[in-house]
């Protein structure tokens, strides 16, 4: 396959898209806290505790949060590290996007698709919802992308199989959450994996779930662990706001977006992975 970045010059292409996606997760970060609290996009961005405005070198993405030492310069609270993580991630998924890709325009529509993610991934975490018009987005955003492909030379049949494994998915998702009662995936999820398994189509859609899944194992453990550590040793230390057991309700998206997020990047493919195990 021929990629996007031998046309450029690898460091150039890996700078200027980190600086384009850090810049996007500034943006990203405003939409997030402005789509839950109902507030216009528009007007001065200002410190969530004491409301002071934010001078313009208080508003340079990445750089302002370790100069300031993740806090307010006027009242000295603490900016949530969410800010910080945001801008970096996005940064670093446009990084990935404009390596792997393919053409100008499949870049594009996967940058927003990305964009689209983040934003997801980050009120479900904090909501545990996901909301209808970002996966409508994200669906709007995929449709185009797979459309621009068949014009480039894939034959629409390819789209219709993607379509079928992408409903197949969503079906098996549906089973899962009736049989979990909305414990193991939440009825989001269900509809989040139909424009994820379209993006990555019919070869790619098994990996997808099964990679979802072990990073949502991995990560369980790790959080179930941390937290026994802890809870031993500061017993008054709350790591989560409620403390995870086996029969939480936790947020799936993020692990169902690692998972495509690892399908996009590495292509990667369960049952050869597997064929290898001893
Ligand atoms: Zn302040």
């Amino acid at each position: 396959m021929q990629y996007l970045v031998g046309e450029f010059g690898i460091s150039f292409v890996v700078v200027v898209a980190f600086l384009f996606g850090v810049i996007i997760g500034s943006f990203l970060n405003v939409y997030i806290y402005r789509f839950h609290t109902g507030k216009s996009l528009m007007g001065s961005s200002h410190c969530l505790s004491c409301g002071t405005d934010l001078k313009p070198y208080e508003l340079v993405p990445l750089f302002s949060y370790l100069a300031l030492f993740g806090r307010c310069r006027t009242c000295r609270s603490y900016i949530p590290n969410r800010y910080f993580l945001v801008e970096l991630l996005t940064g670093l998924l446009f990084m990935g996007v404009a390596l792997t890709a393919i053409d100008v325009i499949s870049m594009l529509h996967t940058l927003f698709i990305v964009s689209v993610l983040v934003v997801i991934a980050v009120y479900d975490i904090y909501h545990m919802i996901i909301p209808d018009e970002l996966v409508t987005a994200l669906l709007g955003g995929v449709i185009s992308n797979q459309l621009y492909l068949h014009i480039t030379g894939v034959p629409m049949s390819v789209f219709w199989w993607n379509i079928f494994a992408a409903l197949l998915g969503s079906l098996f998702f549906l089973v899962l959450w009736r049989v979990s009662k909305g414990t193991w995936i939440g009825f989001g999820d269900v509809k989040l994996i139909i424009p994820l398994g379209l993006s990555v189509g019919y070869t790619s859609m098994f990996s997808m779930v099964v990679l979802s899944f072990w990073i949502g194992a991995i990560v369980g453990v790790l959080v179930l662990l941390i937290q026994k550590v802890h809870h031993q040793s500061q017993p008054h230390f709350k790591f989560l706001p409620t403390p995870l057991t086996m029969k939480s309700a936790v947020p799936f998206a993020p692990f169902l977006i690692l998972g495509y997020l690892a399908i996009l990047f590495f292509d990667i493919d369960v049952i050869a992975l597997l064929s290898y195990a001893p």
